[in-house]
C-alpha cells in the first residue's frame, strides 16, 4: 500500500485531473491495456472493458454507473498503471475493469443515462445497454469478487468529521443475512479500514444496508459474489477530491493484498461507524436578522457549463444550525464590510459572491 502512495505522482494516469471525466479523456489511455469493447451507452459510445493479470482470482470492477461519480474512475487508472508497473502483486489476479459503465452521463454530468435512467437502480429489469453490458461481463467472466466503485454527495459525514471514504458489504437478502459472499466482502472492508486508520483517523464509515435488489451490489452479493461497493467522499476544500481519489487508490490496493493474503477481518467490519447525513458544504454564523442573529446552511449545486463544473452555491437551511457540521465555517462577524440586509435571492447571492463561495473544476 505504501509504495503505490510512493508512485502514484508519477502513474501515467495523473493525466486526468479534474471532476469532469469523459469517454474522450480516458480514450487515450486504453491502448496501455488489453482493451476491449463490452458495449455501448443508449447514445452509441463505446463501454470498455480492460484486463490486467492472468492469475487465478478473478475481480470484476466498474466505476462511473453514475455519470457524475468520476473520482474512482481516476483512481481506478492509478490502480491500474500501478499494478502494471508491480507484476508481483498483480500475480495473482485476473482483474477486468469497466473504468466508465456510464459514458452518456459522463458526458452530461448526470447521475442517470443518456434515458434518465438509473443504471444502480436496474439490476432486475436490466433495461438499459449499459447494465445489460455490466451483466453480460459478469455472467462470461465469473468473478470471484467484484468492486462497485462510486462518489458519495458532500453531505456525509462519520462521528462528526467528514467521510473521506465510506463501503459497504451488500444485503443479499431483506433480513441482512450475512451469507458467506457477504462476510468475505466485510473482511476485506475491516481489512482496509484498519489500514485507513493509521492514514486517516475517523474519517471511514460503512454504508446504509438496507437491502435492494435492484442495486447492482446487492444483486451480485445475493448470487454469491462477495460485493464491495467504494465510496469517494468530501473532505474540507478538497472539491477536486484528489486526496480522495489517492486513499480510494491506497483502498483498492490493501483490498487486493487482503484477498491474496487471505487476512480477512470480518469483525472488524462492524466497528466502523456508520456514515450520518450530518454535513453541508459550508455555515455562516452571525447572520444578522432583525434583532438577533441566525446561521445559514449552503449546498453546492453542482452545474455543467461549456465543459466546466460550477459548484453553486445555494441556501440549504437557515436558524440555529448548531447540530449540522460544514465543510467550511464562516463567522459574519469577521467580515465588517459586508452589509447583509435581507434572505431574498439576490442578496444571498450577493453575499455568497463577497465570500467568494463558488468553486470550479474542468
Ligand atoms: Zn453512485
Amino acid at each position: 500500500m505504501n509504495s503505490f502512495l510512493k508512485q502514484l505522482p508519477d502513474l501515467k494516469s495523473q493525466i486526468l485531473q479534474g471532476r469532469y471525466m469523459t469517454y474522450p479523456k480516458i480514450e487515450r489511455l486504453l491502448s496501455d491495456f488489453d482493451s476491449k469493447q463490452v458495449g455501448a451507452s443508449a447514445k452509441g459510445l463505446p463501454i470498455n472493458m480492460l484486463t490486467l493479470g492472468t492469475g487465478p482470482i478473478k475481480v470484476l470492477m466498474w466505476s462511473q454507473m453514475h455519470g457524475n461519480e468520476s473520482t474512482s474512475t481516476k483512481g481506478i487508472m492509478d490502480v491500474m498503471y500501478f499494478l502494471a508497473a508491480n507484476p508481483t502483486l498483480l500475480a495473482p489476479f485476473t482483474i477486468q475493469v469497466i473504468p466508465m459503465l456510464n459514458p452518456d452521463g459522463a458526458a452530461a454530468y448526470t447521475r442517470v443515462n443518456a434515458n434518465a435512467v438509473d443504471l444502480n437502480r436496474d439490476a432486475q429489469q436490466q433495461s438499459q445497454p449499459e447494465t445489460r453490458a455490466l451483466f453480460e461481463l459478469y455472467d462470461t467472466f465469473q468473478p470471484d469478487y467484484c468492486f462497485n466503485l462510486h462518489d458519495q454527495r458532500t453531505l456525509f459525514g462519520v462521528d462528526d468529521n467528514p467521510c473521506i471514504l465510506s463501503f459497504l458489504s451488500p444485503a443479499a437478502d431483506a433480513g441482512k443475512s450475512i451469507t458467506k459472499a457477504r462476510e468475505q466482502a466485510m473482511g476485506i472492508i475491516g481489512y482496509i479500514n484498519e489500514q485507513l486508520q493509521q492514514q486517516l483517523s475517523n474519517q471511514v464509515g460503512r454504508y446504509d444496508d438496507t437491502y435492494n435488489p435492484n442495486c447492482v451490489g446487492d444483486c451480485f452479493q445475493a448470487k454469491g459474489t462477495p460485493t464491495l461497493l467504494f465510496e469517494c467522499g468530501q473532505s474540507g476544500q478538497d472539491y477536486g477530491r484528489i486526496a480522495t481519489r489517492k486513499w480510494f487508490g491506497f483502498s483498492v490496493v490493501a483490498a487486493l493484498h487482503c484477498i491474496a493474503n487471505n487476512v480477512f477481518m470480518p469483525t472488524a467490519y462492524d466497528r466502523i461507524p456508520e456514515v450520518e447525513k450530518s454535513y453541508v458544504d459550508v455555515l455562516i454564523h452571525h447572520v444578522p436578522d432583525h434583532e438577533s442573529q441566525i446561521s445559514l446552511a449552503v449546498q453546492y449545486e453542482e452545474k455543467l457549463n461549456s465543459g466546466r463544473i460550477t459548484f453553486e452555491p445555494t441556501l440549504h437551511s437557515k436558524g440555529d444550525l448548531s447540530q449540522l457540521n460544514a465543510h467550511k465555517t464562516i463567522d459574519l462577524r469577521k467580515h465588517n464590510s459586508i452589509d447583509f440586509g435581507s434572505f431574498e435571492d439576490a442578496a444571498l447571492k450577493k453575499l455568497f459572491k463577497m465570500l467568494d463561495l463558488t468553486h470550479y473544476s474542468y
